[in-house]
């Protein structure tokens, strides 16, 4: 698994291009990475997270903060579905 080269913030028609410091995962019975982030937007990508949690577009679970530079990205299981284009492309605009 690759990790994406820039920030996951977006907004209608803009998107960070900021090198991400941050991977946000969710766990619940399984590990999935959802979104990662520059410092700048790390508060508006975990709110994000929680409200597409809570309208069951993500799975419920913890949502777990990594440093990049840590990540151990093999303890994360590839998943059947793509929580990273449900984060992009099916998420309210905030
Ligand atoms: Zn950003």
């Amino acid at each position: 698994m690759t990790l994406p080269n820039k920030c996951s913030h977006n907004t209608q028609r803009i998107q960070c291009n900021v090198p991400p410091s941050y991977l946000f995962s969710i766990h619940s019975n399984e590990e999935f990475m959802v979104a990662v982030s520059c410092e700048e937007h790390k508060m508006l990508i975990d709110k994000k997270i929680r409200s597409l949690q809570e309208k069951n577009l993500l799975p419920k679970g913890k949502i777990q903060v990594q440093d990049i530079k840590i990540v151990t990205t093999n303890c994360i299981k590839p998943t059947e579905v793509d929580y990273q284009d449900v984060f992009y492309n099916r998420s309210p605009n905030l």
